[in-house]
């Protein structure tokens, strides 16, 4: 594994495997009432955020703070960036910490492969513009695989905007890579031309939506749409959102958030106990967690910052 986490693709099925099974670790430090591991003490992580976030930006606080590490969170608004900063300078000044790991939520794709360029911390992608947001497909696999048991030939269909989302990219690849099957469905103006190259199938209508065994339904990114994609969200709607009718009783219903309820999701299955939407939030932490383990404590960190790391999780 690289020393950064930067895109699934450079994940191989080893390496995800090694990180779900960490997560199970760290999923038993989180059931205990003191949920804290000494790994990471004394080592500083900072979180660098260029753009909103209620989910990533939360759970990798808790779980640098799990991990006994020293945190610091910057957004864009009220810091240097604020007066002119580029990345570039942002990322060589925060260097100056001497951090171990730098976790960098860009609304530019390729923002996280550029930061890694520029310090000597691992870098993780949060979530680079439409590139890649890794730790998402992690968290996802590791939640479906709990609730299903194994991922080896579920077939999956990622529904709705994969034209501008970085979750279906990363998702693609990851479920692919862990012997999923994987069609994406959405408007025709919704899905990049070529997808299939991914490993994925692509249809435009949900006629075949009861093959799927699991829905995975995209928000549609009217933040980086710069045209009209769709005549209407209630056309979009009308065509695309998973509703009652639409999701089968043993169909079970993911979504990386936040939802727009009422657009690509209808109220009762969000609500349903086939969402596996709290479970997804949940498994944020323990996979950040094993995200952070792996690269600074575990195998992908570079020699001598893994002395006597390769111990189960003690409590602090
Ligand atoms: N939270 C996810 C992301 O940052 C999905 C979304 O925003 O729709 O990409």
């Amino acid at each position: 594994m690289q020393p950064h986490l930067l895109s699934v693709d450079e994940l191989s099925r080893d390496d995800i495997e090694r990180i779900l099974g960490r997560a199970e670790s760290f999923a038993e430090v989180s059931g205990r009432e003191i949920k804290k591991v000494p790994t990471l003490r004394g080592r500083t992580v900072i979180n660098l955020f260029y753009e909103a976030s209620t989910r990533t930006q939360s759970s990798f606080e808790l779980a640098a703070k799990r991990l006994s590490a020293d945190l610091i969170t910057l957004k864009a608004a009220g810091s240097a960036v604020d007066k002119g900063e580029s990345l570039k300078d942002t990322v060589q000044t925060l260097s100056a910490y001497d951090p171990a790991a730098i976790i960098i939520r860009s609304p530019h794709a390729g923002a996280a492969g550029l930061v890694a360029r520029w310090t000597s911390a691992a870098v993780i992608n949060a979530g680079d513009g439409k590139h890649e947001h890794p730790t998402q497909a992690l968290l996802d696999l590791f939640t479906l695989k709990r609730r299903a048991g194994s991922l080896e030939g579920l077939r999956v269909w990622i529904v709705g905007d994969v034209l501008h989302s970085r979750v279906a990219r990363s998702n693609i690849l990851a479920f692919t890579r862990m012997g999923c099957e994987v069609t994406v469905c959405g408007p025709p103006t919704l899905i990049p031309r070529g997808i299939e190259s991914l490993g994925c199938e692509v249809r435009y209508t949900l006629d075949e939506l009861s093959s799927a065994d699991v829905v995975y339904a995209l928000r549609m990114q009217r933040e980086r749409m710069s045209g009209s994609f769709v005549p209407s969200l209630r056309e979009y709607a009308a065509c695309y959102q998973i509703d009652g009718r639409r999701l089968g009783p043993s169909q079970l219903l993911m979504h990386p958030g936040p939802v727009n309820r009422g657009v690509e999701l209808a109220a009762e299955v969000i609500d349903s106990p086939q969402a596996l939407i709290a479970e997804q939030v949940e498994s944020g932490i323990v996979v950040r967690m094993a995200v952070l383990y792996e690269l600074l404590a575990g195998r992908g960190a570079p020699n001598g910052a893994r002395a006597g790391a390769e111990t189960e999780p003690q409590p602090a």
